[in-house]
């Protein structure tokens, strides 16, 4: 059996984008474009970076929720992109989906009961018997009572919304779980409650995940691998720590700034960008970085960096990242 158990190779997602006024031909908006990982069975990779960047597009290509422009994606040996409905509805099993807004990926007309019990119908899995024991069983292990059981979405909180969504999706235990900004929508205060539950998961039911978030702070604690992405494009990806202590890419280390160091007497020196994010429908050439890189030469706006790797396993796209970080 393979370490790896995921792989994305070359995603691209375009979309026609028609110009409004001008009547004129449909453009391309490149949400992601030629983005490749892999993930290893127990792995969590975080996918960061600011919103727009196609990490959510990733996300849902990833499971099958939207199909990719070009490249594929390989589950445990089998290439889900060329799979057919039936084969893909068989599969879905195995990788399930945590979406950031709990309460509209919960159908409101329906009891807690049977939203999380539902996946274990859909898939047939055990009789009707078991569905409401092992219902019961996930919700405690989500840290639900049996008397959330019969009640529905709009009488629960932010957080145990949430709680709802991850028995949801574990419920029929899943080896993959892709879970999109799954705290973003949350209090502060009950943010650091859902992380630790899915770490807590994560090693219990021995889960493969993809954490995906705008929040370096929520990715570096919950993660073993980073990959950073922006605009369409994988810009670094190696392990947490190195991330965290040597980012080798100048948006990587504005990234890793932003995020406040707990020690009152550590410093940190915060990299302030400037400009905003160009427009995916017209990407500048070269490094799609270099209008807002502190460190951009000449050669940046003409010469598109490829993914290298500086240090052991550690990949990133940028001409001059020895000159400015060492080797
Ligand atoms: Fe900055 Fe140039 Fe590196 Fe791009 S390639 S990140 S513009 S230094």
């Amino acid at each position: 059996m393979s370490d790896v158990l995921l792989s994305a190779e070359g995603l691209v997602k375009h979309y026609a984008v028609r110009r409004q006024f001008l009547g004129g031909a449909a453009r391309q908006l490149r949400a992601v474009d030629g983005v490749s990982f892999t993930l290893a069975r127990r792995e969590v990779l975080g996918v960061v970076g600011e919103s727009g960047c196609g990490k959510s597009t990733i996300g849902r290509m990833l499971v099958n929720l939207i199909e990719p422009t070009a490249g594929r994606v390989v589950f445990d040996g089998i290439d889900v992109t060329a799979l057919d409905k039936a084969a893909l509805r068989k599969l879905r099993r195995r990788m399930q989906f945590v979406f950031q807004d709990p309460y509209s990926s919960l159908n409101p007309r329906l009891t807690i009961e049977r939203i999380v019990g539902e996946p274990l119908q859909i898939h047939d899995l055990c009789d009707a018997a078991e569905v409401m024991e092992r219902t019961a069983a996930m919700l405690l292990k989500v840290g639900l009572g049996g008397d959330h059981m019969r009640r529905y979405p709009h009488e629960l909180s932010g957080g145990q919304r949430q709680r709802v969504g991850i028995a949801r999706a574990l419920i029929s235990t899943p080896e993959l779980v892709v879970a999109d900004e799954p705290v973003s929508a949350l209090d502060v205060s009950i943010q650091a409650q859902v992380l630790n539950l899915l770490a807590e998961l994560r090693q219990e039911m021995q889960l493969s995940m993809i954490m995906i978030s705008h929040n370096m702070a929520v990715i570096q604690h919950s993660c073993d691998r980073i990959a950073v992405m922006y605009l369409g494009q994988l810009v670094e990806i190696a392990s947490a720590d190195e991330i965290v202590m040597a980012p080798a890419h100048p948006y990587t280390a504005a990234l890793v700034s932003a995020v406040p160091v707990p020690d009152p007497t550590a410093r940190r020196q915060r990299i302030i960008l400037q400009g905003d994010v160009p427009s995916p429908i017209d990407p500048p050439a070269g490094c799609r970085f270099h209008t807002r890189c502190p460190h951009a030469g000449i050669q940046c706006a003409v010469e598109t960096p490829g993914l290298r790797e500086v240090r052991s396993n550690h990949w990133v796209s940028c001409h001059r990242s020895e000159e400015i970080y060492g080797s």
